[in-house]
This record gives structure tokens, C-alpha cells and sequence, in this order.
């Protein structure tokens, strides 16, 4: 039933995000029912350029849902000292922000390309998992430098968005990221 509203959504959404990359090899107009979050990595200083490929990490491995550039979304700040590596502002969300902190990027020994798809992680809905310090997953932190999100994670992330097209998303609370990225990596590889 809901299927009327949420094709107009798409033709609505979709002229705006191919505004958004005139150069860009624009995806062609396949109007599939994806979900697409803005992200601003203007206050991102010198880390812009990781925060749009951790944008395309995500984009490159979930159907469901897509990060483009743009304002009135997440809003990408970089500051030097905080809490943690990284922090998001909500968990499955399409409005909020990340911080990154360059002291706790450096001193925690995580890849810095792996905080910020960890951050974006948690704007597409996914909490940490048990087992923190695994290297296979984005979400568990870790001393590690592995970027890519797993098979599971991101079928969780395409499970959450799915029929989301058109419903407003509840954010859920900020994730608590102290701890989370300079433990040890697991054993293993
Ligand atoms: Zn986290």
C-alpha cells in the first residue's frame, strides 16, 4: 500500500542528489527505493577527502540507503581533544553530526579511515557488537586499520533502511565510544 507515495519520494529525492555531482558519473536513473542521507564535510578540515571516501566505503557496499554530499544532514566537524576518536550524535538517524578529534585518532592507534566509516556506521543505525577489538568489523573499534564494513554489517545496515523511504527515522541515543577504539585489536587477522 505504501508503494504509490514512496515511488513520488524517489522522483522527488532524486533530482537534488544528481544536482549535487554534475561531473560526477551520475548513477543512471534506475529509480530504485534508496534512502539518501546528506552529509556535509565542509568542517571537516583536512579530513575531508576521508570523510567523502568513507561516505563511498558505505555507498559502495549497501543498496538500501546512500550518503551524498549536502547540507541539512550530518554535519562532519573535526576538533583536537575530545572523549574519544569519534563521536556520532545518533544512532539510524538522517540528521546529526560526527566529531572527530585528532589527538584520540592518533593516540588510539585506529585507522583513521575506519573511525569515520565506524561514525557514519552508527548514523546508518548499527550499535557496537560484542566483540570489540575485532578487526573484521567497522563497529568494533579496536586498534585496527580495516575500513570495510563486513557481510553482516552491512546487510544490517540495507535490513534497517529497507521500507524507510519515507518514514521518519527516530534517532536513537549517542553511542558511548570511550573505550571502544584503543583497546587491543582481537587475535587473528
Ligand atoms: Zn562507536
Amino acid at each position: 500500500m505504501l508503494l504509490g507515495s514512496v515511488t513520488a519520494i524517489v522522483f522527488a529525492v532524486a533530482p537534488s542528489a544528481s544536482a549535487a555531482a554534475p561531473g560526477a558519473s551520475a548513477a543512471p536513473a534506475t529509480q530504485q527505493a534508496v534512502r539518501t542521507i546528506s552529509y556535509d564535510s565542509s568542517r571537516a578540515a583536512e579530513l575531508a577527502p576521508l570523510v567523502d571516501q568513507a561516505a563511498q566505503v558505505w555507498n559502495s557496499g549497501v543498496t538500501n540507503v546512500r550518503l551524498v554530499k549536502g547540507t541539512g544532514g550530518v554535519t562532519v566537524s573535526t576538533a583536537q581533544n575530545g572523549s574519544a576518536p569519534g563521536v556520532a550524535s545518533c544512532v539510524g538517524c538522517t540528521r546529526g553530526s560526527i566529531t572527530l578529534y585528532r589527538n584520540q585518532i592518533k593516540s588510539s592507534g585506529a585507522g583513521t579511515l575506519r573511525v569515520i566509516v565506524h561514525e557514519f556506521g552508527h548514523i546508518l543505525s548499527l550499535n557496537h557488537p560484542q566483540d570489540i577489538g575485532n578487526c573484521d568489523k567497522v563497529m568494533a573499534g579496536g586498534r585496527c586499520d580495516n575500513p570495510q564494513p563486513n557481510a553482516a554489517e552491512r546487510a544490517a545496515v540495507d535490513r534497517f533502511w529497507q521500507g524507510r523511504l519515507s518514514i521518519a527515522v527516530e534517532p536513537g541515543g549517542r553511542p558511548d565510544e570511550r573505550g571502544v577504539f584503543n583497546v587491543p585489536a582481537l587475535a587473528g587477522r
